[in-house]
C-alpha cells in the first residue's frame, strides 16, 4: 500500500525538518499535523478536518485568514520594488508610510519606529537601544535590564535572556550577564492567601527591591508584557501597573512594554499600554503588525529617547530585512483594514464583551479553577480542587485537553495546566458560540479522563 499524502509529509518532517519548540523524538513517533489551508477563523488539515483556530496561528492572525487585500498589497509591492535596504541613507515609501501609520495609532509621544524582522529581533534591538541611550546620556553603567520570571520576549540570545522561561535558560547558559528577573503578577498560581490587589502590590514592590539590590544607577530598563501571553495569559491585578509606574518614575528607569501580542487590537485598544494607561518608552511589536501574513517586527520609540539617539552618532545596529518593503506594504494594508473596518472598536464594544461573558460561564465547570480574560484573550486554570486551587500532579491534564480540542476541531493551547485562547479579532458571535461549545465538550472529555 502506498503512503498517503499526509504520511509522505510526515516522513519529510522526520527526515528533513527541525521544527521550532519541539520534542523531536515525540513528534516523529506521532507525526506532525499538516495544515494546508485557511479562511476566516478556520484552518483545514491534510485529512480534510476543519478546525476553529482559537489561537489566531501564534497570536498573530488578527484580521483572519484569506484577506485578499493583504495578498494584493504584497504582490503590488513585489512588482514595484521587491527589496531595498534602509542602510546608508536610503529609504523607500512603504517603510516610511508604515512608520507614520504606526505613529498615528501609537500612544501619545511615540512617533518613531525601528523596524526588525521579528519580535525577537525587536527585543534584541531594545537591549542595544536602551544601553546606547544611557551611554549617550553619560551614564554607560546604567545597562542592567530587569525582566520577569515566566515572561516571554522571544528566542534569540537577547530575547531568551530577557524572558524568564527557565527551561529556555537551561539550554545554553542564559540569561546573558546584565539581565535580572523578578516574580510575575500571577495571582492564581502564586498569590497564595493574599487577595489579588495585595499580591499585585507585593510583586510590583519586588521591582524596587531589585533596583536597590542592583544599584539604582545601574538599571537601564524594566521589560514586561502588558499581559503575559506565552506564560499563560497572565493578567496582572489592577494594583500592579500603577505601582510599577510609580517605582520606575522614582528611579528614572525606562519602561519597555513588549506589545508583540497585546498590540494591534488584542485587548480592544490599539496597544495593551492603552488598556492599562501606561506610557512606555519603548514598545517592541510584531505578530499582529502584519497579522502574520509576512514576518515583521519593530520597536516604537518615545520622542525623548529619539532626541537622545539623535545626539549619539551612528547606531551600529540593523538587519538586512529591517523595514522590508513587501512586509511594510502588508503591514500598512493590515492597519488600514483594522482601522477602516473598525475592527478594534468592534472588539471593544461588541465581540470581546460577548466572548468574556461566555468565557466566564466556564468557571462553573468542575475542572476549572479560574476563567479569566481581557479583550480577545482568555485562560482557564484546570485544577483538581476548585476551592483550594490544588493542581493535578504530573498528569498532563493540559495536554490531554489540548489533544481533545484538536480531535474536536479546535485549536486551544496548553501552557502547563492553563488552557489559553487568542482568536482572530474578526471572530463573530456565532463563531464565539461554536468556540464555547467546543471548549465545554473538550473540558467534559478531559474531566472524564481524569476520573478514569
Ligand atoms: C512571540 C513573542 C515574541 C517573539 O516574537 P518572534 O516573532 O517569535 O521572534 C516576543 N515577545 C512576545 C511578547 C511574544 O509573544
Amino acid at each position: 500500500m502506498s503512503d498517503t499524502q499526509t504520511q509522505q509529509w510526515q516522513a519529510m518532517s522526520r527526515d528533513h525538518h527541525l521544527p521550532p519548540f519541539s520534542d523531536y523524538k515525540a513528534l516523529n513517533a506521532r507525526g506532525a499535523r499538516i495544515i494546508t489551508k485557511a479562511s476566516g477563523v478556520y484552518l483545514w488539515d491534510s485529512e480534510g478536518n476543519k478546525i476553529l483556530d482559537a489561537m489566531a496561528g501564534l497570536w498573530c492572525v488578527n484580521v483572519g485568514y484569506g484577506r485578499e487585500e493583504l495578498v494584493e498589497a504584497a504582490s503590488r509591492q513585489m512588482r514595484e520594488l521587491p527589496y531595498y535596504n534602509l542602510f546608508f541613507q536610503t529609504a523607500h515609501p512603504p517603510a516610511l508610510a508604515l512608520a507614520k501609520a504606526i505613529a498615528d495609532i501609537a500612544p501619545a509621544g511615540m512617533n518613531h519606529v525601528f523596524f526588525t524582522g521579528s519580535g525577537s529581533e525587536a527585543n534584541d534591538t531594545v537591549l542595544r537601544m536602551v544601553r546606547h541611550y544611557w551611554a549617550i546620556k553619560g551614564q554607560p553603567e546604567k545597562k542592567v535590564v530587569i525582566g520577569r520570571w515566566n515572561g516571554y520576549h522571544g528566542s534569540t540570545v537577547a530575547g531568551a535572556s530577557l524572558g524568564g522561561m527557565k527551561a529556555m535558560h537551561g539550554q545554553g547558559d542564559f540569561p546573558i550577564p546584565g539581565i535580572e528577573h523578578i516574580d510575575q503578577p500571577y495571582w492564581f498560581g502564586e498569590g497564595g492567601d493574599l487577595d489579588p490587589d495585595a499580591f499585585g502590590v507585593q510583586v510590583a514592590e519586588q521591582l524596587e527591591r531589585k533596583i536597590l539590590e542592583v544599584g539604582e544607577d545601574k538599571v537601564a530598563a524594566f521589560i514586561a508584557e502588558p499581559i503575559q501571553g506565552a506564560g499563560g495569559v497572565i493578567i496582572p491585578p489592577d494594583s500592579y501597573w500603577p505601582k510599577v509606574r510609580e517605582i520606575l518614575d522614582r528611579y528614572d528607569i525606562l519602561l519597555v512594554a513588549d506589545e508583540v501580542i497585546c498590540g494591534f487590537g488584542r485587548t480592544g485598544e490599539w496597544f495593551g499600554s492603552d488598556y492599562f494607561g501606561n506610557a512606555p518608552d519603548l514598545m517592541p511589536i510584531a505578530k499582529g503588525l502584519t497579522s502574520g501574513y509576512v514576518p515583521m517586527g519593530g520597536v516604537v520609540v518615545r520622542d525623548e529617547v529619539v532626541h537622545t539617539l539623535n545626539e549619539g552618532g551612528e547606531f551600529y545596529h540593523g538587519f538586512t530585512y529591517s523595514g522590508h518593503p513587501v512586509a511594510a506594504a502588508v503591514a500598512l494594508e493590515n492597519i488600514r483594514v483594522l482601522r477602516d473596518e473598525r475592527i478594534v472598536e468592534r472588539v471593544k464594544a461588541h465581540t470581546a464583551p460577548y466572548l468574556q461573558k461566555r468565557w466566564a460561564e466556564l468557571a462553573e465547570h468542575p475542572l476549572v479553577g479560574e476563567a479569566r480574560g481581557v479583550g480577545m484573550l482568555g485562560a482557564l486554570e484546570l485544577v483538581k480542587d476548585k476551592k483550594t486551587r490544588e493542581r493535578f500532579t504530573n498528569q498532563g491534564v493540559g495536554l490531554r485537553c489540548r489533544d481533545h480540542c484538536f480531535d474536536n476541531g479546535l485549536v486551544m493551547r496548553a501552557v502547563g495546566d492553563t488552557m489559553i485562547i487568542s482568536p482572530p479579532l474578526v471572530i463573530g458571535t456565532d463563531e464565539i458560540d461554536e468556540l464555547l461549545d467546543k471548549v465545554r465538550r473538550c473540558l467534559d472529555l478531559t474531566a472524564r479522563d481524569m476520573r478514569a
